[in-house]
């Protein structure tokens, strides 16, 4: 696995955020849209499907997988795509859409009508952790999705998803310690977190909700022959939490350069 050329591939999508990247009127885009319960991302990629644009938004529209504001959704997801539009001059129609393993029919037609109401039409529907691996390439291992409000667990074998497990515990959780530790509202610790001069401090703090998400890791990867740990998500974006996983599972643990956008990034590789 080269991590260095998965690392540049998602620093050139974290500077599309703020940097379009200039396309022709003809070349084809690749668009992922990934809803999730704390951010919808919109990622765009070129005809190279090297990425050119990047809109987000702290969104609670979705939870456990679910759309619970359709028309919210809806909105958002449209404002995003309205929004790439304008910076890259060119309209979006396709996209990719990923959701948690094991969703049901009925619930992904829901995703599917959201992003179709916001003029998109779906080409793909992925499960995460398989947008995650078209970024991360593992054979052997365990891809750990940590995002607002779950962790989520990928054991994969030869490629394969073989197994999935999901459990409440997420940077939502990490937000509420630590706005109960220091006598904040929720609002505030959730942007303090996210603060990078802060975060060795926010570590010492949130420790135990990190041991707590290593020991739903150890208990499901128990009797499996697990060669690395590989973090996605963005509650993995906490600096230096990767240590703390790594001392409680004794595993190699891999953390790419922003793994808030690695799933992202997967949708839309697969558009
Ligand atoms: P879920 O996977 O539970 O459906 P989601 O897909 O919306 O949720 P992500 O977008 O992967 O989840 O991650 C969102 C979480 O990551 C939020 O709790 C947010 O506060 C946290 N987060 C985002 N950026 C950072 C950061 N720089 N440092 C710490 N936490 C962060």
């Amino acid at each position: 696995m080269d991590f260095a050329a998965i690392d540049s591939q998602i620093s050139a999508l974290e500077q599309c955020i703020a940097n379009t990247v200039p396309v022709s009127a003809d070349e084809k885009l690749h668009v992922g849209v990934d809803l999730g319960t704390a951010y919808i991302v919109v990622v765009v990629l070129n005809g190279a499907k090297e990425p050119v644009a990047c809109a987000m938004e702290f969104a609670q529209v979705i939870k456990d997988g679910l759309v619970v504001d359709y028309i919210g959704a809806t909105r958002i997801v449209r404002k995003l795509v309205n929004e790439i539009e304008e910076r890259l001059g060119r309209q979006l129609t396709h996209a990719a859409i990923a959701v948690p393993p094991g969703t049901g029919e009925k619930d992904c037609g829901t995703h599917r009508h959201v992003v179709e109401g916001a003029g998109l039409e779906v080409t793909t529907i992925l499960d995460e952790p398989t947008a995650a691996n078209a970024v991360l390439g593992v054979d052997n291992g365990v891809i750990v999705d940590i995002g607002g409000g779950t962790t989520g667990l990928s054991v994969l074998e030869d490629g394969k998803v073989t197994y999935v497990a999901d459990e409440p515990t997420g940077g939502t959780h990490v937000s509420l310690v630590l706005a109960g530790n220091m006598g904040i509202p929720f609002e505030e610790a959730e942007k303090l977190k996210k603060e990078a001069d802060r975060q060795t401090d926010v570590l010492v703090v949130v420790r135990p909700v990190i041991q707590k998400m290593a020991s739903i890791i150890n208990r499901h990867i128990q009797g499996r022959d697990i060669a690395g740990i590989y973090l996605v998500g963005g509650t993995c974006c906490l600096k230096n939490m990767e240590a703390v996983i790594a001392k409680d599972t004794g595993k190699p643990v891999y953390k790419p350069a922003n793994p808030f956008l690695v799933t992202p990034l997967g949708i839309a590789l697969n558009c």
